[in-house]
């Protein structure tokens, strides 16, 4: 047993530092990323009942020159740990309304809303809603046109300071959306308080329709409390027809997923546009 300890401290040391290495290669090409703007933001559409493409939610890649393509869920933990998601955001939220810049010229396209993901940290920021000033500034953009996705978990934080940000962003005039919805533990009378335009489901409650009754009532029951409290839902990863008619068929009002569109780069949009 003994030599088996010794064993695992030669094991693990060699490990350990690699857990090390690995982090810090990670630190420094993430900021060389930043630097030689390796981001680049994919679209996902959002549609109504009948199948209109209202809008769409940026979606951050990094395409790192020698792995490839990398998805979020990889680099934006490690983002928010090492606070790189300050710059990482606010290059997110000007390039998004860039983009949404150049849509709105387009007559086919200037309808859109572009949903785009802000994160706890960012959120939390002192600078937050002047950044989000100047960006609408700088590019133009109709404000009205531009939604924030925030989680229900930053809810948890200082609600005073929750509520006078979130009111300040309305003052602005951008539209506000409670992301992953139904995984946090938000109480009605807090909701009740906020300014939130739109509620959306989180995918775990679409893939969850088709499961049982009693997993379907979980998403029927959110659909049911956005709707009283006079907010847009939209449901996200949905992924089957049945889904989708059964949101249809609850009163959802907009749906995301790979059924109806998967993210995709701007210039995709542009061109099923010329096709048609
Ligand atoms: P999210 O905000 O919940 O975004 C939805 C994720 O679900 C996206 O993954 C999207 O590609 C994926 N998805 C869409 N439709 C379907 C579907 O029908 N089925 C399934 N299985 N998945 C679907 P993605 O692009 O990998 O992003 C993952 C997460 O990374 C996002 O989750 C969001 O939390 C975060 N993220 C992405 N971009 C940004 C960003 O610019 N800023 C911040 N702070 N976070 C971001
Ligand atoms: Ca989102
Ligand atoms: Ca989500
Ligand atoms: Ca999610």
């Amino acid at each position: 047993a003994k030599g088996h300890g010794r064993n695992h401290v030669c094991f693990y040391a060699p490990q350990m530092h690699e857990k090390i290495l690995e982090r810090v290669t990670l630190d420094t090409s993430f900021r060389l990323a930043l630097q030689r703007e390796e981001f680049v933001l994919y679209y996902q559409p959002q549609w109504d009942g009948e199948r209109n493409m209202v809008g769409v939610e940026a979606l951050v890649r990094w395409i790192h020159p020698t792995k490839g393509m990398i998805s979020p869920g990889v680099f934006i933990p490690f983002a928010e740990e090492s606070k790189l998601i300050l710059p990482l955001g606010r290059w997110v939220m000007k390039n998004a309304m860039v983009q949404l810049a150049k849509w709105q010229e387009n007559p086919s396209l200037s309808h859109l809303v572009m949903s785009i993901n802000v994160s706890v940290l960012q959120f939390t920021t002192v600078d937050f809603v002047s950044e989000v000033e100047e960006a609408l500034r700088q590019t133009g953009v109709n404000p009205a046109q531009v939604q924030l996705e925030l989680t229900e978990s930053m809810l948890v934080r200082d609600q005073l300071d929750i509520i006078q940000k979130m009111q300040a962003l309305k003052t602005l005039g951008v539209l506000i959306s409670l992301d992953d919805f139904g995984t946090g533990y938000s109480s009605l009378s807090y909701l009740q308080q906020l300014p939130i335009d739109q509620l959306k489901i989180d995918q775990s409650f679409t893939r969850a329709i088709e499961e049982s009754d009693k997993q379907a009532s979980l998403a029927a029951s959110i659909i049911g409390l956005g709707q009283n409290l006079g907010m847009e839902v939209i449901a996200e990863g949905v992924e089957t027809q049945a889904q989708f008619e059964w949101l249809k068929n609850h009163g959802c009002n907009l749906y995301q997923g790979f059924l109806l569109g998967r993210p995709q780069p701007s210039n995709e949009f542009v061109r099923t546009e010329e096709i048609d």
